[in-house]
């Protein structure tokens, strides 16, 4: 909708043909007015209103300068290096819990309107076919749409808290290519921050990255995180998806899996840090991507040692080799 379309007052939208409706709360934001989008979602009206704010108000102030690295896990939604482990939200369980329920109620309801248009109980429809809905359907189907909504904004409300404070809190944080964990649909270990998928994550702390002025750096997702043993960096070949804790033969550190993983991201930005002179310089602007190579952590530099990019694309693939 474009802005000639509507206008904002303090805690009203003039739609056009509805005319003014209350909103929830006032306009958190000032600026150039650029338009608005108006959706549904379980029975509840919203509007997203797009404005064009100056700079001052786009960037916040971080609290804190620490420099994180962060595991995303299932024992725990997230680790940081801190050692700290963040749980996944608990009303999500209970919610979870009650979805399956309410969705055996409206299958239920759905498979006796079968039956009472002459299907056989658990027979598939022909095409087309429209069976009349009762109340009690569709009021049914208005209580599981409401939860499916609940479960997003608890799911929403989680991320958005965990990316705020890792923003807010760190001038550099590191995390993994997330890319890479969500194409591995089928692995249980694949589903993490509390099952919200990828995409919201990565989105929601590259754009907080930049209004906080947070260098935001990817380890490269032939950085073998877990197997390095974040205090002397031997390599623990053996190490399997199952082992939660292991102990390093070398120095005999022992490591809480995702803990260590998180240490070893860490590590990547203090690392880089370095050809930076300010680390918030760049703002955040862009995400950088570093591997395993250009983090120069892994014992493998000390065997290349200075390089050429050639060099480096060949060290890159020695790596692939051990991972
Ligand atoms: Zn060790």
């Amino acid at each position: 909708m474009a802005n000639d379309k509507f206008s904002v007052s303090d805690m009203a939208i003039r739609l056009p043909k509805i005319g003014d409706v209350a909103m929830a709360e006032a306009l958190r934001f000032e600026g150039k007015i650029l338009g608005a989008t108006v959706s549904r979602t379980a029975n509840r009206w919203f509007v997203a209103i797009q404005v064009e704010v100056a700079d001052a108000q786009f960037h916040r102030t971080r609290t804190a300068h620490g420099v994180t690295g962060v595991d995303l896990g299932i024992k725990a939604a997230a680790t940081f290096s801190s050692g700290e482990a963040i749980a996944a939200p608990k009303p999500l369980k209970a919610a979870l819990r009650r979805l399956k329920i309410r969705g055996r109620r409206v299958s239920r309801k759905i498979e006796s309107a079968k039956v009472a248009a002459g299907f056989a109980p658990g027979a598939k429809l022909p095409k087309g076919t429209r069976l009349p809905v009762s109340g009690n359907r569709r009021k049914s189907a208005t209580t599981l749409a409401r939860l499916h909504a609940r479960i997003a904004n608890i799911r929403a409300d989680f991320t958005h808290k965990l990316t705020t404070r890792l923003c807010r809190e760190n001038q550099a944080v590191v995390i993994e290519d997330l890319h890479v964990k969500g194409m591995l649909a089928n692995d249980k270990l694949a589903r993490t921050i509390s099952d919200v998928g990828f995409g919201m994550f990565r989105s929601q702390i590259e754009y907080k990255a930049k209004r906080y002025g947070t260098r935001l750096v990817i380890a490269d997702r032939w950085y073998p995180s877990s197997r390095l043993c974040s205090f002397c960096l031997w390599k623990n070949e053996a190490l399997t998806l199952k082992d939660r804790e292991w102990t390093c033969p070398e120095c005999g550190t022992h490591h809480d899996r995702d803990h260590n993983a998180a240490l070893n991201r860490q590590r990547l930005a203090t690392a880089t840090a370095l050809p930076v002179a300010s680390p918030s310089s760049n703002g955040g602007a862009t995400a950088e991507t570093v591997s395993a190579v250009a983090g120069k952590v892994t014992p493998v530099r000390y065997e290349c040692g200075q390089q050429d990019t050639s060099g480096q694309e060949k060290n890159r693939a020695h790596l692939r080799a051990l991972s």
